[in-house]
C-alpha cells in the first residue's frame, strides 16, 4: 500500500491536551492535507483522564480544524502510522533533552519502518514550558479562583474537567 506524504500522524499521551499540543497540532495542519492525533494507550500506565475521556476532550478543542481527527491506538507508533496510510510521524521538541529522546525514538522508528519520516516542529516559545504533568500538578495544588491559572496552559475546553478531577479525588 502506498503511503500519503500529505498525510501527518501526531501521538502522544494527551493527558490532558495542553496549548503546547495545540500550537504543535494546528501548525501540522497547516502543513499536511490531513492530520490524525493519536492517543497511546497504555495498559500498564494508570492515566488521569480514560482513552474515551481523551477522545472527547481532544474532539472539542480541536473542532475548528476540519482536517483532523483523533483516534485512540494501542502498540508501535509505526505501525499505527501504517495504518492511518499516512507516511510522517509529528512531534513537537521542546527542551534539548526532549531531543535527544525524540532523536533516539525516530532512529528506532526509522529502522522499524524506513518508509516512514519524523518530521519535528519546534515548541512555540509561549508554550516550551508546558508537559501535562505540570499541568495535572498545578491543577492540583492550585486554588479554584475566578480568573483560573491554568487558562495560561490548557485550552478553555479543559479547564472544568481537569478541575472536576481533583475534586473527585479529594
Ligand atoms: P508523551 O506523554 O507520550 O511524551 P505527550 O502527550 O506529552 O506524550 O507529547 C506528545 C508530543 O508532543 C511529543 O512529541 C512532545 O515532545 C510534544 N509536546 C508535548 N508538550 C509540548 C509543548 N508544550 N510544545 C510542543 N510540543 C510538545
Amino acid at each position: 500500500m502506498s503511503l500519503s506524504p500529505r498525510h501527518a500522524v501526531y501521538v502522544g499521551s494527551f493527558d490532558p491536551v495542553t496549548l503546547g499540543h495545540f500550537d504543535i497540532i494546528s501548525r501540522g495542519a497547516r502543513l499536511f492535507d490531513r492530520v490524525t492525533v493519536g492517543i497511546g494507550v497504555n495498559p500498564g500506565k494508570s492515566p488521569l483522564f480514560t482513552p474515551q475521556e481523551r477522545v472527547e476532550l481532544l474532539q472539542d478543542v480541536l473542532k475548528p480544524l476540519a482536517n483532523v481527527r483523533v483516534e485512540c491506538f494501542e502498540g508501535l507508533t509505526v505501525n499505527f502510522v501504517r495504518r492511518c496510510g499516512a507516511s510522517v510521524t509529528l512531534r513537537g521538541i521542546r527542551t534539548l533533552t526532549d531531543l535527544d529522546a525524540e532523536f533516539t525514538m525516530s532512529l528506532a522508528n526509522h529502522v522499524l519502518a524506513p518508509d516512514i519520516e519524523t518530521v519535528f516542529l519546534m515548541a512555540g516559545e509561549k508554550y516550551s514550558h508546558i508537559s501535562s504533568s505540570l499541568i495535572k500538578q498545578i491543577a492540583q495544588l492550585s486554588p479554584e479562583t475566578e480568573t483560573d491559572p491554568l487558562n495560561a496552559f490548557v485550552p478553555v475546553e479543559v479547564i472544568e474537567p481537569l478541575r472536576a478531577k481533583f475534586r473527585n479525588l479529594r
